[in-house]
């Protein structure tokens, strides 16, 4: 037993590729520690674009075989943002999605509207995006260092919307993904990791968290 084809099926981390089958090349490879202790290991490659990825598995003898972790993570783990609501996860994701499949104009749009319904979560919905960013920014849920970014993924976004000779290319839309990341672990990681804080569970004699979480 040990490693089963069907750990196979997944995406691509490197690529994005989805839906497919990476290709097994070598599997139940065994790694001892240094307490002799077995770790168990499979090699795939990507048919795409001919990356490698690591599967860690469990041993051959365990009846209940199960991939463990991959290497690398998936760009959908690695942006994972606690305590995001799910309005705003929706577009979010949506950007993360199609920006895996190279399509960066649709990522920048999802971009823009992810920043839309981040605002409309404090209660902002300007009929600018420009002013909802304005806002956020007066209202104090971002700090003021935010602001050329927010700008450049508001203008990022009209650029991928528009027809016209102009397109966003993969690179800024990887860092407008990037800025975005950012902004949102600002407005609802943060609060929400604060928030959790403050439970009654939290350790007796340490003063309460400053601050509240979204209203
Ligand atoms: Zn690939």
């Amino acid at each position: 037993m040990g490693w089963e084809e069907k750990f196979a099926f997944r995406d691509c981390p490197w690529c994005g590729l989805t839906n497919t089958k990476l290709v097994p090349k070598s599997v139940n490879q065994e790694c001892a520690n240094r307490d002799g202790q077995s770790r168990w290991w499979a090699t795939l490659g990507c048919p795409a674009c001919g990356s490698a990825v690591l599967i860690e598995h469990t041993a051959p003898n365990v009846s209940w075989p199960a991939p463990l972790r991959v290497i690398p993570k998936g760009i959908e783990d690695e942006t994972e943002i606690r305590h995001l609501p799910d309005d705003v996860k929706r577009y979010y994701l949506g950007a993360v999605r199609v920006l895996q499949v190279g399509v960066p104009d649709a990522a920048a749009v999802q971009l823009r509207r992810t920043l839309e319904a981040a605002a409309a979560h404090y209660g902002i919905k300007e009929k600018v995006l420009m002013k909802s960013i304005e806002k956020l920014i007066a209202d104090g849920h971002v700090t003021k260092s935010f602001e050329p970014l927010l700008h450049h993924i508001r203008v990022v976004g009209n650029v991928g919307a528009h027809a016209s000779d102009e397109n966003v290319d993969q690179a800024t839309a990887e860092g407008a993904l990037r800025f975005t990341t950012q902004l949102l672990r600002n407005l609802f990681e943060v609060p929400g990791e604060l928030e959790a804080l403050q439970k009654p569970t939290s350790v007796e004699g340490l003063p309460p968290a400053p601050g509240g979480g979204p209203a």
